[in-house]
């Protein structure tokens, strides 16, 4: 017990002390012990009561205690709840002054934050941003349901997905649908979500600008180079010994622009394309087509394997698919010296299916690996220029398969060779033998 609390007391029971002497000694000179002194026992008894009565109507009315002069118990008792009440408060305002600080950064933000009950699915806060991008006005939307106010963007479904919402990417705003908003939802707590909103129109735009841009120069590119690569296929090197060496080089460069014009089109046309024509996609042709592609690039110089174990046909773009697993299985003779073996599988995987192309030839250092399907890049500029390779192959694959909705796995050894595989789900595939009908299963249609 604290010092100055042991002399309240003290001084406390000492007042009593003194009270009861005096009504004794008071009792004693009228001759009426006994009633002198229960009569001063109960006005002490009643002082304490009306203190406590005091201090409980000043706490229930919520006043601020003043600090207090005097000793005693009850002075000492209104001294610690006035310190008590002061550091309360000090606490409060700190804690007040962070929730502002806080608020006012997430008002300052630029995207739209709004907090969402998630049981409720009811707004309880929303940033200055919320209103120009999501169109909720304060306060009539604080309490409204998120689902209602942000129509026509389905709120209430994908609140519902909950922590396996995906983001929306491209979602019209609901005041403007040309604004276009990415959305994410945070589950920051079990309570309450966050849901933030981002203006990427400019983005897309400028996306879209690029795209457009690479698809015209292409465009406007190809027309030129037809015409050099007619007049230099027409020029005979016989006539021209001494210019042999070099119309061989400018057809080989002619040549060479004009794939990579075809691959820059090709790439243009599968990045504006959200989803391709689904056709049945008979497998043993086009394990024949690409064995018989092999071997034309190859000119017996590797050991050609294609096995074919699946016993299944893919759903999928004829087309389109062709090119991915062409270029795959150009790469690994491309990239696979004289003698190696290049081997197409294709098989079950469970439900799905996977193609795999194996090659024994140098291989891709693992550093190269997360950036090798960006475009243009090499892990050799040289080795790929002598290989004829444009640099957009694997680009093309990426494209190809992200519109299949499959994945591609890239395994390989320095010196030893490399895998890449291709995986398609369960939606893909159907049964071979199938009288083949150019609809969707079920699952792609819903
Ligand atoms: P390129 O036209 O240069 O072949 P790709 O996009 O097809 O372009 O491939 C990108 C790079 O990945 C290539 O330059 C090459 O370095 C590497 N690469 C691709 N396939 C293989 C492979 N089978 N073996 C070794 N390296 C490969």
């Amino acid at each position: 017990m604290p010092h100055y609390i042991r002399s309240a007391w003290l001084k406390t029971l000492g007042e009593l002390a003194a009270v009861l002497t005096l009504a004794v000694i008071v009792g004693l000179l009228l001759g009426h012990v006994w009633p002198v002194v229960t009569l001063a026992a109960l006005g002490v008894v009643a002082w304490h009561y009306w203190r406590l009565r005091k201090l409980l109507l000043r706490l229930t009315a919520r006043e601020r205690l003043a600090p207090v002069q005097g000793t005693g118990v009850w002075n000492e008792l209104d001294r610690l709840l006035h310190r008590s009440q002061a550091e309360m408060r000090a606490r409060k305002r700190r804690l007040l002054d962070i929730l502002r600080a806080y608020r006012a950064a997430a008002a300052a933000l630029p995207d739209a934050v709004v907090v969402v009950d998630r049981n409720s699915q009811r707004v309880q806060w929303f940033n200055k941003a919320a209103t120009s991008l999501l169109g909720l006005q304060y306060p009539n939307d604080i309490g409204a349901p998120v689902g209602d106010r942000m129509q026509p963007l389905p709120m209430s479904h994908w609140l519902a997905a909950g922590r396996n919402a995906e983001p929306m990417l491209d979602a019209g705003s609901p005041v403007d649908p040309n604004v276009r908003l990415n959305l994410r939802l945070i589950p920051y707590s079990d309570q309450y979500w966050l849901l933030v909103a981002r203006d990427v129109s400019k983005m897309l735009r400028l996306e879209q600008m690029r795209r457009d841009f690479v698809a015209n120069v292409s465009h406007e590119l190809r027309t030129p180079l037809t015409v050099v690569h007619g007049y230099l296929d027409m020029l005979e090197p016989e006539e021209f010994p001494e210019w042999a060496p070099m119309l061989a080089e400018m057809q080989k460069q002619s040549q060479r622009m004009t794939q990579l014009v075809e691959d820059l089109l090709t790439l243009s046309r599968l990045e504006a394309q959200d989803s391709l024509p689904d056709e049945s996609v008979a497998m043993a042709p086009m394990l024949a087509t690409l064995r018989r592609e092999a071997e034309a690039l190859s000119h017996k110089r590797h050991t050609i394997v294609v096995q074919d174990e699946a016993g299944v046909d893919l759903w999928g773009s004829n087309k389109e698919l062709h090119s991915a697993f062409s270029n795959l299985v150009s790469n690994a003779v491309r990239y696979t010296p004289v003698g190696g073996t290049i081997t197409v599988r294709f098989v079950r995987e469970g439900e799905g299916a996977a193609l795999s192309v194996r090659d024994t030839g140098y291989g891709i250092p693992a550093s190269h690996l997360p950036r090798i399907t960006e475009r243009f890049y090499r892990v050799s500029t040289s080795r790929s220029r002598e290989s004829g390779g444009t640099g957009l192959g694997l680009s093309i694959v990426k494209h190809v398969l992200n519109l299949h909705q499959a994945r591609l796995e890239i395994e390989s050894e320095v010196g030893h060779g490399s895998t890449f595989s291709v995986h398609f789900g369960p939606q893909r595939v159907h049964p071979r033998n199938d009288t083949p009908h150019f609809s969707l299963p079920d699952s792609q249609t819903a």
